[in-house]
C-alpha cells in the first residue's frame, strides 16, 4: 500500500540509520553507515534519520547533525545504557511504523546482528544481511548488493517497507564533518511495562590482543589449510614475526582456532594493509571483498589450481606448514642481520 502511494505522489519515507554507542561514543560504522544514507536520502530528496538509544547521549547528537543527519529520534534513560534486545525492538519498531522510513541501516555489529533481523521480522520486511555496497535502482528501489555465487547479488525488496541492510564497518568511508549543520531531535518516549526475558546487566570490554587488524600495514590471514590447532599455530607464528595482525577465514573461526572478531570479509573486518600474506585458504570472494585495501597481496597454497593464485599478486605453491616454519627462521635471521648492522 504505502509503496504504490509513494509511487503515486513521488515522495519517498526517510532514510534510516540506527546507530549505535557504547559508553556514549557512537561507533564509526554507525557514523559510515550515516554518509551512505546521506547519498541515497539526497538521491530520493528526503531525510536522513537516525534512533539512538542509550543514555546521557544529549553530547552526541551534534557530531550526527555534522555527518548529515537530519533529525534524530533520541532515547535517553538508564534503562537503554546498554543493549536491550526487547526494549530496542519495541521502540524502533513503533517509531518505524509510525514514520515510515523508505530505508533502514545498521551496522553488522554484534547489537545489529541481532536487532536488525529482530525488527525486521516484527515489521515483516525483508533484511539482507553483510551488502558490501547499496545503490539505487532506476525505480529508486534499494539494491543491496553481497558477494554470491562467485560475483555480486543485487537483493531487492520491491514490495515491503523499509527496506533493511546490514553493512560492516570500513565497507563505506568515513562521511566528511559539516559542524555548521544542524537538525531536529524528538525526544522518545520509553515504555516501561514491556516484558523483558532477557536483560544485559554488564558490558565486560575485551582488550585486543596483537597488532589491531584495521589499523595493521602487514596482516597474515590463515585458512582452513591450516590443518589443526598446530597448524594454525604455526601460521599465527608468521604474523608475530613480522609484527602483523594476525586475521582468518571463516572455517578458522568454526573451528575454534580464533576468534570470530579477527574474520575478514563480507561478514567480519574489512582491511587494508600495505601488505596481506593469506595463507591456507582459497580466495572465496566472501573473504577477498575484506582486503580489496590491500596494496601487495601474497598467497601461500598447496593447490596450484587454487583460484587464489588468480586474485594475488605473488603466489607461493607449497604445504603451508612445512613452507612457514622456514620463511619465519628466514625473517628472524633477516632481522638479527639487521640489528647486527
Ligand atoms: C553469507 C556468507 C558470508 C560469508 N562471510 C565470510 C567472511 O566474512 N569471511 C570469510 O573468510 N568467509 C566468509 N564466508 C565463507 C566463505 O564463503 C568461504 O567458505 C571461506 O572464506 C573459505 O575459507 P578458506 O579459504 O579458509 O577455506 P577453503 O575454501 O576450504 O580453502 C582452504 C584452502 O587451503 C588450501 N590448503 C589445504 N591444505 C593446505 C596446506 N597444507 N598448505 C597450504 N594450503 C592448503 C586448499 O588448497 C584450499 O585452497 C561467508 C559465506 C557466506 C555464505
Amino acid at each position: 500500500m504505502r509503496e504504490i502511494q509513494s509511487r503515486m505522489d513521488n515522495t519517498h519515507g526517510a532514510v534510516w540509520v540506527i546507530a549505535e554507542q557504547i559508553d556514549c561514543r557512537i561507533l564509526t560504522v554507525s557514523l559510515q553507515l550515516i554518509g551512505q544514507a546521506r547519498i541515497l536520502a539526497d538521491e530520493l530528496e528526503t531525510s536522513v534519520e537516525v534512533v539512538l538509544l542509550g543514555d546521557k547521549l544529549n553530547g552526541q547528537t551534534q557530531q550526527l547533525f555534522a555527518v548529515g543527519v537530519d533529525r534524530i529520534y533520541l532515547g535517553n534513560d538508564p534503562d537503554l545504557v546498554f543493549y536491550q534486545p526487547e526494549i530496542y525492538t519495541e521502540i524502533i519498531v513503533k517509531l518505524a511504523k509510525e514514520r515510515q522510513p523508505e530505508i533502514m541501516l545498521v551496522g553488522s555489529t554484534s547489537m545489529g546482528r541481532e536487532l536488525a533481523p529482530l525488527v525486521a521480522a516484527t515489521l515483516e520486511t525483508g533484511l539482507t544481511a553483510h551488502c558490501i555496497d547499496l545503490v539505487l535502482d532506476e525505480n529508486k528501489i534499494l539494491e543491496q548488493r553481497v558477494p554470491a555465487y562467485g560475483g555480486l547479488l543485487s537483493i531487492i525488496c520491491p514490495e515491503r517497507r523499509p527496506q533493511m541492510a546490514t553493512v560492516a564497518k570500513g565497507v563505506f568511508p568515513m562521511p566528511e564533518l559539516d559542524k555548521s549543520r544542524t537538525g531536529e531531535i524528538v525526544p522518545l518516549d520509553i515504555p516501561r511495562d514491556i516484558p523483558r526475558r532477557i536483560r544485559t546487566l554488564e558490558v565486560v570490554h575485551q582488550e585486543p590482543q596483537g597488532v589491531p587488524l584495521e589499523s595493521a600495514s602487514i596482516v597474515v590471514a590463515g585458512g582452513a589449510g591450516a590443518g589443526d590447532l598446530q597448524g594454525w599455530h604455526v601460521i599465527a607464528g608468521l604474523a608475530k614475526a613480522l609484527n602483523a595482525a594476525l586475521g582468518s577465514t571463516r572455517p578458522a573461526v568454526d573451528e575454534g582456532w580464533i576468534g570470530l572478531e579477527t574474520m575478514i570479509g563480507q561478514s567480519g573486518q574489512m582491511v587494508s594493509p600495505e601488505l596481506y600474506i593469506g595463507v591456507g585458504l582459497s580466495g572465496e570472494l566472501q573473504h577477498m571483498v575484506g582486503i580489496t585495501g590491500a596494496q601487495v597481496m601474497v598467497a601461500v597454497n598447496n593447490d596450484p589450481k587454487s583460484p587464489v593464485f588468480e586474485q594475488v599478486d605473488y603466489g607461493i605453491v607449497d604445504d603451508c606448514r612445512g613452507f612457514v616454519p622456514v620463511l619465519i627462521e628466514r625473517i628472524k635471521e633477516y632481522q638479527e642481520n639487521l640489528v647486527a648492522g
